[in-house]
């Protein structure tokens, strides 16, 4: 592990002047999501196949490229960056990269967090409180090691739940996520929302989406969130509520644990209309809808001899191309992907 103290010379700032983001349709761009590896230690069944193609090295951004987009970004008014993947944790010295950007908090950051699935949590949970992290999205479907072990490919349930364990130590908040999936956790959907919420983490459920080829067909394991509601309404007394965090969950209290569900639900609901998010692939194409196939190429304008008046066009079209909403659909069996990318590639 790279002593997360040393700070990393090549990882200077850029200045780049430009206005704020605002789309077509008058949203304001705050929020990045930028994923900073493809490669993963576990292969969930819904995200990829067991023989993914990872994407050669020279494809993916350099750590310092990703460092240049990311101020890039908060110099236009973005205002939280999470961090993703793939696995991010499994990216070599990527507490380098949480460290120059913790050092942007308070000087136009606000928030600096990741979304992770915790094998590795144990490991960089200090590092990462160290950089100015405070709240950390672990994504875990079950706390049954075989349905983990199924579901995953990998048998790493014990580290996941040390990652989790040693997060909360350094002072991280942990919110957990969790796909819903027909058939495979659904009954067991709420002992982990009990559980989170013994544990005091916020628990969201996700709803599965048509991303990317896998072996199974999606459809055979989607489970509507308004299924789980109806059932969870039946055992426990849930009041909904206005809170948000910026993103897409919608929010209800638990009287009975006292805890509080997020439900996200792009297929049943759409979530569009306050979006002000971008998200940037490891290999520098930005996706300005997670479930559009427009982009633009970051990283040939950052590789260029202009990188700077590139950058500024490439987002300027960004901005010209973000579509006022998504169009997900898995209710079809044997469609095809809604998009042929997976998850791992624009992360979550
Ligand atoms: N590896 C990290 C993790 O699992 O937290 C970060 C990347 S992963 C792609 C981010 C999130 O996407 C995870 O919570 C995962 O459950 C979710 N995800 C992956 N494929 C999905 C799909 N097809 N539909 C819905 N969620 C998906
Ligand atoms: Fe890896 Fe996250 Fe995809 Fe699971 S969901 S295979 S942990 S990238």
């Amino acid at each position: 592990m790279s002593d997360a103290r040393n700070r990393n010379p090549d990882l200077i700032a850029v200045d780049n002047s430009g206005g704020p983001l605002v789309d077509t349709f008058q949203r304001r761009i705050t929020y990045l999501r930028l994923s900073v590896t493809d490669r993963c230690d576990l292969r969930c069944s819904y995200c990829m196949p067991e023989r993914m193609q990872f994407l050669p090295k020279k494809e993916v951004l350099t750590l310092e490229e990703l460092y240049e987009l990311a101020t890039g970004f908060i110099d236009r008014g973005v205002t939280k960056i999470r961090v993703t993947g793939g696995e991010p944790l499994v990216r070599r010295d990527i507490i380098d990269l949480f460290d120059a950007l913790g050092r942007r908090l308070g000087n136009g950051l606000d928030e600096l967090t990741l979304t992770t699935n915790a094998t590795r949590l144990a490991q960089h949970a200090e590092a990462l409180a160290q950089a100015g992290v405070r709240r950390v999205n672990v994504s875990l479907d079950t706390l049954d090691r075989e349905t983990f072990t199924r579901l995953t490919r990998r048998d790493a349930l014990p580290q996941v739940l040390d990652g989790i364990a040693a997060a909360r130590e350094a002072g991280l908040k942990v919110k957990l996520n969790a796909v819903a999936l027909k058939g495979i956790n659904e009954h067991e959907l709420p002992d982990l929302v009990a559980w989170a919420h013994r544990q005091g983490h916020d628990i969201t459920l996700i709803e599965v989406m048509p991303l990317g080829e896998v072996e199974e067909d999606r459809l055979d394991h989607y489970l509507p969130l308004s299924v789980v509601r109806d059932r969870l309404d039946e055992r426990w007394t849930l009041t909904d509520t206005d809170a948000s965090t910026g993103g897409p969950a919608r929010y209800a209290d638990i009287a009975e644990t006292g805890g509080r569900l997020g439900l996200i639900t792009p297929l049943t609901n759409n979530f569009c209309a306050g979006c002000n998010r971008l998200r940037v692939t490891a290999t520098g194409q930005l996706y300005p809808c997670l479930g559009g196939s427009e982009r633009v190429d970051l990283r040939a304008a950052l590789r260029s001899d202009q990188p700077q008046v590139n950058l500024e066009q490439a987002l300027a079209r960004a901005m010209a191309i973000k579509p006022e909403r998504h169009h997900f659909r898995i209710d079809e069996p044997g469609a095809d992907p809604a998009q042929p990318r997976h998850m791992s590639m624009t992360g979550g």
